[in-house]
């Protein structure tokens, strides 16, 4: 039995059930019993995460990305009227291009997919490295903002990137990262396993499903401070749980696919589609912040927090 990859405890971990990205290498789903974490045991090769990740996963859709970038601006203007900006796991780089249209903070981005980060630098212009954080080397110190949104569970070494994230942020940073509820979001691949007894496939491509506690005990462990936590998702949690009934189809994403089909679809397709009224993304901005609730809960998909370094 290897050692949790996240705080490294040794006891035998508890299998919840099995779970696989790509129909040829299927994992466990484990929990950790002193962290608490539920992750891939064993977790995928890069080979498998190449092959996972160059399907077409991401949705590329223009005009909300650039508006999700112009909402999230208004918080940077309140900070201060100028900064330096990261985005880990930035994809095409809309949500950086908004924030860049609509304040003067200088923004930069890192993101693993490689035509992704292509799209971004040669399509927007933008300053987007292609690897790990750790891979870009920025100095100690040197951004102002740090924004992690739905990363944290994807890849191979969640405390490295935590880690990482408090390295490059000032003193006085804030720190971004938002993150789906562990307990909920391995919900449907344990009752998948459970009803069809076959491995449940991770459609979202998340390897890593952290509880509330085991949060809370990282951001200790690496010296960050919580201003805020709060759930969102809500809806989607409660199918999750069954307290809302769940979707007449949502065992068929956690069903085996062939390979062939899932590589379908290589490369960057961005969607650019019509563009709505700045009002209209703005309504969608702020009711979906609105929707969130103050305080960690079970019944909900996400969680959202706001981070200090704990000096
Ligand atoms: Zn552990």
């Amino acid at each position: 039995m290897v050692s949790c990859p996240l705080c490294n405890n040794s006891a035998e971990k508890s299998v919840l059930a099995q779970a696989a990205l790509v129909n040829d290498a299927v994992s466990g789903l484990v929990q950790c019993p002193a962290c608490g974490v539920i992750y891939f045991d064993p977790l995928p090769s890069i080979e498998i995460l190449n092959r996972f990740y160059s399907a077409a996963y991401y949705d590329f859709r223009r005009w909300p990305g650039e508006a999700g970038g112009a909402w999230f601006g208004r918080k940077l203007r309140k900070i201060g009227p100028t900064g330096r900006f990261l985005d880990v796991g930035c994809a095409t780089g809309f949500f950086l291009n908004g924030i860049r249209q609509s304040t003067d903070w200088e923004v930069h981005g890192v993101e693993f997919g490689r035509d992704a980060v292509k799209y971004a630098r040669q399509e927007l212009g933008l300053d987007v490295l292609e690897g790990d954080l750790k891979d870009a080397n920025y100095p100690d110190a040197y951004f102002d903002y740090v924004h992690v949104n739905n990363v944290l569970e994807h890849v191979l070494d969640p405390a490295g990137l935590l880690a990482e994230c408090h390295r490059v942020l000032k003193p006085d940073g804030h720190f971004f990262l938002a993150v789906p509820n562990g307990v909920n979001d391995s919900r449907n691949l344990i009752d998948f396993f459970g009803s069809e007894n076959l491995p449940a496939r991770s459609p979202s491509g998340h390897i890593f499903f952290f509880p509330a506690h085991t949060l809370l005990e990282l951001f200790e462990r690496f010296g960050f401070k919580v201003r805020t936590k709060k759930t969102g998702s809500i809806k989607r949690g409660l199918r999750n749980t069954g307290i809302l009934p769940k979707k007449k189809n949502w065992k068929e994403d956690h069903f085996p696919r062939e390979d062939a089909q899932v590589m379908a679809g290589s490369g960057v397709v961005v969607n650019e589609g019509k563009r709505k009224s700045a009002l209209y993304y703005q309504y969608r901005n702020f009711s979906a912040e609105m929707g969130n609730m103050p305080g960690l809960h079970d019944f909900g998909l996400d969680f959202l927090f706001e981070l200090t370094k704990g000096i």
